[in-house]
């Protein structure tokens, strides 16, 4: 039989940070000794009361369907989150919790471009945006930027990019892969650019609270009214409180967007599970002093990393400033992105994410919400090799 797949899912390139922590996780399990800076998941476990929140939900019998936009609970525990961290008012009708930040992105997507419309997209990019984009018919329009400017656009940079067909700018600071963080004043230039435009940005907030060196952020709604109006956060709980295999994401929206997301999702996942939705009301709801050391490791972690990729001899890196990426400078190895990833792993069992996937193949993305151990030992053999060339 020739099996129908659709030219849409065909064009498609699996998610690759998800494949190499799935390789350097097999490795380990075969009891290799693999250092894995592949998928920015953090190492720190789920703090214990929102595990208890729902493991309490599933004894009391908290397992059947929720409404399919989520819980009235949680959605108003979003709603509290945007007005105390971001001094923002949403509705709770303006909030969709979805099955992870990633589907929170692709419902956005999916909701408002279609066949004909352009995406920009800043390089480098999360590599699930251009993913979605063309999922939805829809056509990636990528910007690219290098180290020299921190990886960020300019104003005039997006603005020459804006065509009668662009619906959506994807935003995302601080920025997966690089750790790069807009100034406030950066963001509200760019979201100018926008609202002249009448283009809408989803911004992608999930890092907002892992910053570093007095860097700050402020949400692209938050610096008019009329960014408000432009712009779709997309968030989650999976960074900031070590949830990742919860899938529990949200987003705040204009009314209208919201409608549609929550039709979109009414006919695709339903409601996210229902006792994880428990567990996101006892994060948001419940105490916030886990951040604080898990900060402090992360920052030790980063200091240590960038100072010794700075001292291999073929590597560069700028500092990350948020989320718990380095995004090193791979150039002067000789070698391109997907090139030295393969051999790096080969010849040390160092498993890092080819910067060709985020759309900058003069890069390599590693994670370091891996412990410090982990990392010394990564940067010797990432040492040894660069020097081996
Ligand atoms: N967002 C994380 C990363 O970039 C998780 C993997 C993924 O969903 O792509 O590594």
């Amino acid at each position: 039989m020739k099996y129908p797949i659709s030219t849409r899912s065909a064009s498609l390139t699996p998610s690759l940070t998800l494949a190499i922590d799935a390789k350097a996780k097999a490795l380990k399990a075969e009891g290799q000794d693999v250092v894995g800076f592949g998928a920015g998941e953090p190492d720190f476990d789920t703090p214990q009361h929102i595990k208890d929140a729902a493991v309490a939900a599933l004894a009391a019998g908290f397992t059947k369907y929720t409404p399919s936009s989520g819980t009235p609970e949680l959605r108003q525990a979003v709603a509290d989150k945007f007005k105390r961290d971001n001094g923002l008012e949403y509705k709770s009708s303006q909030i969709i919790i979805s099955c992870g930040g990633k589907h929170s992105c692709f419902n956005v997507i999916f909701a408002t471009c279609q066949e004909g419309d352009e995406v920009i997209i800043p390089a480098p990019y999360w590599l699930s945006y251009p993913e979605m984009v063309k999922l939805a018919g829809a056509q990636p329009v990528i910007l690219p930027t290098t180290d020299k400017t921190e990886f960020k656009i300019t104003p005039a940079q997006l603005r020459a990019a804006i065509t009668p067909r662009t619906r959506l700018l994807v935003f995302n600071s601080p920025s997966n892969p690089t750790g790069s963080v807009y100034t406030p004043e950066e963001a509200k230039a760019i979201g100018e650019v926008c609202i002249e435009k009448g283009v809408l940005i989803m911004s992608d907030e999930i890092y907002e609270h892992l910053l570093y060196d007095g860097a700050r952020h402020q949400s692209m709604a938050s610096f008019s009214r009329a960014h408000y109006e432009h712009t779709v956060i997309v968030h989650g709980l999976a960074k900031a409180w070590s949830m990742t295999g919860w899938r529990i994401g949200f987003l705040a929206a204009p009314q209208p967007i919201a409608n549609a997301i929550d039709a979109v999702q009414s006919h695709s996942t339903s409601n996210p599970t229902s006792f994880a939705q428990k567990g996101a009301v006892a994060a948001l709801n419940g105490p916030q002093d886990h951040l604080k050391p898990w900060m402090a490791e992360f920052d030790k972690r980063r200091q240590y990393a960038w100072d010794r990729l700075n001292k291999i001899p073929g590597l560069s890196c700028v500092n990350s400033k948020g989320a718990f990426y380095l995004f090193p400078n791979i150039s002067g190895t000789g070698l391109k992105s997907t090139d030295f990833c393969a051999r790096l792993l080969e010849q040390e069992k160092v498993a890092a994410v080819p910067g060709i996937a985020f759309g900058a193949d003069d890069y390599i993305r590693l994670s370091y919400a891996t412990s410090l151990a982990n990392i010394e030992k990564g940067l010797d053999r990432i040492e040894k090799f660069c020097k081996g060339r």
